[in-house]
């Protein structure tokens, strides 16, 4: 039996990746759902958790030939809703971050299907928690801006991003869909007033076994190799800590692969 004739839809933040990272709501909705339709940036060790009797859908953009639409999976999820079914739209980290929550709820509200929007971790928080830093600190980053690298509709593009306005040298900039090409941005940002030796980390797939990250700083960001998507770029002084980390680890890493050693005074 189910609770009513329409069905709800729970959009839930599946987090950056490590299953471990799923907040205990999310866990349980996945367990009572009928269907998930999630995207493609969910990760497999998230998918592997749901019940075998459970209906999973990837309405990710890049799934199978044909490109889905934002309309077809609003579609999705009120006919489904419709049918009586408990409906989980799962998104990775938090669907209130670059996750088109609002064009979601929108098509929801306009249906009168029931929702709810259940937070996850999203990847700039975890990104920092796996270099063990703290994207504010009282002594040098007053202010957190989270902004995409990759402008999504075509007003943002002709607007462009105005870097002017979001750097200061108290600010940590938390980068998502930073691209591969950081030539540009490290313009951009030298023009913006941001001082080449603040602390960049490119982070890859943050919270998986496959995690990668890169220190580097503003004026060599674009020497920075590209790497596994998903990737997002922290930049500020509160990285200074992960940089540190990141050089004592390289050297002792270079040092057990030494056949020899040179030390000089
Ligand atoms: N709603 C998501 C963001 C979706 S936009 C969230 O809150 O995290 C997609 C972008 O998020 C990617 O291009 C990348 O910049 C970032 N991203 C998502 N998962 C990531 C991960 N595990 N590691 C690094 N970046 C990630």
């Amino acid at each position: 039996m189910k609770e009513s004739f329409t069905g709800k839809v729970y959009l839930v933040g599946a987090g950056p990746g490590d299953p471990e990272l799923l907040t205990v709501k999310a866990r349980a909705l996945l367990d009572r759902a009928d269907v998930v339709l999630h995207d493609d940036l969910v990760s497999p060790e998230i998918i592997s958790l749901i019940l075998p009797q459970t209906e999973i859908v990837n309405v990710g953009k890049r799934c199978g030939l044909k490109k889905i639409t934002q309309n077809e999976i609003n579609g999705q999820m009120i006919a489904l809703a419709k049918r009586g079914l408990q409906v989980v739209r799962l998104k990775s980290g938090d669907p209130a971050i670059f996750g088109r929550l609002a064009e979601e709820t929108d098509a929801l509200e306009a249906a009168r299907i029931p929702f709810e929007v259940v937070p996850g971790i999203t990847a700039g928080i975890s990104a920092a928690a796996s270099l063990r830093v703290s994207l504010t600190d009282r002594r040098s980053s007053s202010r957190v801006v989270i902004v995409t690298g990759h402008p999504a509709t075509d007003k943002e593009k002709q607007d462009k991003i105005e870097w002017r306005d979001l750097v200061r040298p108290e600010s940590t900039l938390v980068i998502y869909m930073p691209g591969q090409n950081f030539s540009h941005l490290r313009e951009e940002l030298v023009a913006a007033g941001l001082a080449s030796d603040v602390p960049a980390v490119l982070v890859s797939q943050a919270s998986t076994p496959r995690q990668q990250q890169h220190c580097t700083t503003v004026g060599e960001v674009h020497k920075l190799q590209s790497v596994p998507a998903p990737a997002i770029l922290l930049i500020g002084r509160s990285l200074e800590r992960a940089c540190q980390r990141s050089s004592v680890e390289n050297l002792s890493l270079a040092l057990d692969d030494a056949d020899l050693v040179i030390c000089s005074k």
